[in-house]
């Protein structure tokens, strides 16, 4: 169905009222519909509410867009699940700091977007790595399990995983971007997969022993996308 140039679709199935949806991240539109309700009701329906699908598309948009960072004043950037306003100052020498709600990045005026992504890597790997070092030693004590070797990777679609052969776990860069709990959820995690190859029973246990709100910490881990921010 098509209306005012949106492309609509709809979903006929055993339930008692429409129901409409604008789905991130590309903002399609769903519409589900009783068996009963005629394409022209649907239609009525759907035009009746076609600000606010308007609206729900423009906002997906723009969180799209971020994903497409040029590391220009005014972009957003996530850091341990606080957001800053990304502050770019023109200088001799780069250099990146945290101000109450700014990040200020300083650049040098001829850089490239890759050159700035590329400086902006290095910063957040060096956030990241901190804290895996702060972190890791605290859960290694307290569960008795100690990982040989742990690096840190870029990674599109897992947030941590542990070699069994090469005994290393891999820390996703953009754990950065999240609240320092879902870094520790990761870190408990990967430590258990040296003692549990998978997610059976005692795995479960094992995690709700040392972190009784995995569940909740990982919902929020996953709320948004991989790749979203930065
Ligand atoms: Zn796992």
């Amino acid at each position: 169905m098509k209306l005012q140039g949106i492309k609509i679709e709809v979903i006929k199935k055993q339930i008692k009222h429409l129901h409409l949806s604008v789905l991130p991240p590309n903002g399609i539109v769903r519409i589900s519909a009783p068996l009963s309700v005629c394409d022209e009701s649907i239609r009525l329906f759907a035009a009746s509410k076609i600000s606010w699908i308007r609206a729900q598309q423009k906002k997906f948009a723009k969180q799209l867009r971020h994903s497409k960072r040029e590391f220009v004043s005014g972009e957003t950037i996530y850091i341990w699940g606080k957001q800053y306003y990304l502050d770019v100052r023109l200088g001799e020498k780069n250099n990146f700091a945290l101000k109450s709600k700014k990040a200020v990045l300083t650049v040098r005026k001829e850089s490239s977007v890759a050159q700035r992504e590329k400086y902006m890597r290095k910063v957040l790997r060096k956030f990241l790595k901190d804290e895996i070092n702060r972190l890791l030693p605290i859960w290694e004590k307290k569960i008795g399990l100690k990982c040989k070797k742990w690096i840190i990777k870029y990674m599109k679609t897992r947030w941590g995983t542990y070699g069994k052969i090469t005994e290393t776990i891999s820390f996703n860069l953009q754990l950065v971007h999240k609240p320092i709990e879902c870094l520790e959820y990761i870190i408990v995690h990967e430590l258990g997969h040296i003692k549990y190859r998978k997610h059976g029973k005692t795995f479960i246990a094992y995690m709700d022993a040392y972190l009784p709100y995995w569940r909740e910490t990982k919902n929020k881990l996953n709320a948004l996308t991989l790749d979203y921010i930065v």
